[in-house]
């Protein structure tokens, strides 16, 4: 009973319940079909999403020097520290004969949206921007019909938990309960058929061809927004790869593959801007989201010269793990160098679909591998390759190396015809030397010393050429 009067009391909590699949719905702006304990008290999220009055949220395409960044490995207290953002302390799966049960535990009541996907299937929740403050290995372990889940921001303004299940199943359920601690917010999901789902959603629907009215996730910049190219200098886009709700690889000992190659990101964009020599952009300097097409599309809208996307690796395989390890550095390729870099890069492409953009917003990931190559400009491709040349050179004298370090395969973000890409794993997560290393300040700046000469060098060598 108190759960209600709660919720009338107040209007900034609602929960607002869509049926299973309404993606499509979502991301056409139909109303959506409202279910649930509290429709009553729904109202639109949207306007709770709006901008806070925080100075610190800038849109994604402003210079990387006026980002005010978060760093990687702050303590839980700091991160918590910005006291306008409702809280996530506790998160919590159980399981009774009916449903499963997943919990979190707010600071305050919030508005907040749920639904499922198909493709896999998983129970996407939409909150705005929340601080996690969660403990290192949560939602690595599953229960009930979670198999495991992810939390973090997806954009600006917007955070997201992305439950991973067992199979197809429905929200019977979702509410907000005030209690000593805060507010838990409880979403039951039970099992149901894989034609009960369909029947919910419309199986076609599940999977609708996007339309030009479901395409615009990813907007194109405004012109207006087109940052002259003033200087002569080359423009370097660092891409750090992951982040907010989707973390990479998870390492042996929790350590994320997003705040590895955020530390790494940032280190590097340091050392080149001392040196003076280049204009340097990020496309992101925070723990946020960003998809695949975004990357790219950043890359363009700044006209890069190089782009460089970071990331490391993990074999799961734990018997080989102690064995493997050391960096890599990717290029481009229809067909990939060798199985484990077609997995590599299967791995990377996944990004979007863990961060719960639904597979048909995806733009076929299947596509990538066939159509690649006939847009590669060929001259781009061997830029990639020599800078590729020029830094594995560079890495080799400075950090451990992977066995055939130079590899190749079909990398969605590194699909640019407009500027050489690379794509580099710094090592492997999943190996208790590697792992150890990523943490250590001194392995961040030794590896992003070494990625800044090589781009020193490449450029000192193509302008010789002129
Ligand atoms: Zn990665």
């Amino acid at each position: 009973m108190r759960t209600i009067g709660f919720l009338a009391m107040c209007t900034v909590v609602a929960v607002m319940v869509t049926s299973p699949g309404t993606v499509s719905n979502l991301l056409l702006g139909a109303a959506t079909e409202l279910r649930g304990p509290f429709n009553d008290q729904t109202h639109d999220w949207r306007p709770a999403l709006a901008r806070g009055d925080r100075a610190d949220r800038h849109a994604e395409l402003i210079p990387a020097e006026d980002v005010v960044t978060t760093r990687p490995w702050e303590t839980v207290a700091e991160v918590i520290a910005d006291a306008s953002l409702v809280r996530v302390s506790k998160a919590n799966l159980s399981q009774d004969a009916a449903a499963t049960v997943f919990t979190i535990t707010l600071s305050q009541g919030l508005t907040a949206e749920v639904f499922t996907l198909s493709n896999p299937y998983r129970v996407v929740i939409d909150m705005p921007e929340v601080a996690f403050a969660l403990p290192d290995g949560t939602g690595r372990s599953g229960r009930g019909l979670v198999r495991e889940f992810r939390y973090g921001l997806f954009s600006e303004d917007k955070g997201r938990v992305v439950l991973d299940t067992t199979g197809p199943v429905r929200i019977d359920g979702a509410r907000m309960v005030a209690t000593s601690r805060g507010v838990d917010f409880e979403v039951r999901l039970v099992t149901i058929s894989d034609a009960e789902f369909g029947k919910g959603t419309g199986a076609g629907r599940a999977q609708p061809k996007p339309t030009a009215k479901a395409k615009p996730r990813i907007t194109a910049p405004d012109p207006k927004d087109r940052l002259a190219k003033i200087s002569a200098k080359p423009v370097i886009v660092i891409d750090p790869g992951h982040g907010g709700i989707d973390p990479g690889a998870v390492g042996v000992s929790n350590l994320l593959e997003k705040d590895v190659v955020l530390g790494v990101g940032l280190a590097l964009r340091d050392v080149l801007k001392r040196s003076g020599n280049f204009d340097v952009r990020m496309t992101r300097a925070r723990d946020i989201f960003l998809s695949l097409d975004r990357r790219v599309e950043m890359s363009r809208h700044h006209e890069a010269d190089l782009f460089v996307s970071l990331h490391a690796d993990s074999v799961s395989d734990k018997g080989v793990a102690s064995a493997i390890r050391g960096a890599s550095v990717y290029t481009l390729s229809g067909r990939a160098s060798d199985e484990q870099a077609r997995k590599m890069a299967e791995k990377e492409n996944a990004s979007d679909l863990l961060a719960g953009i639904s597979s048909d917003e995806d733009q076929g990931a299947s596509d990538v591998r066939s159509i690649l190559i006939d847009l590669m400009q060929r001259e781009t491709a061997n830029f990639s390759t020599e800078f590729s040349n020029v830094l594995v050179r560079q890495l080799r004298s400075n950090v451990s190396l992977s066995r055939g370090p130079q590899r190749s395969a079909a990398f969605k973000v590194l699909k640019q015809t407009h500027a050489p890409s690379v794509l580099i794993e710094l090592g492997y997560m999943s190996n208790t030397e590697d792992e150890r290393l990523m943490r250590t300040r001194a392995w961040r700046q030794k590896v992003a010393t070494s990625i800044a000469k090589a781009v020193g060098n490449y450029f000192r060598k193509r302008q010789a050429r002129r």
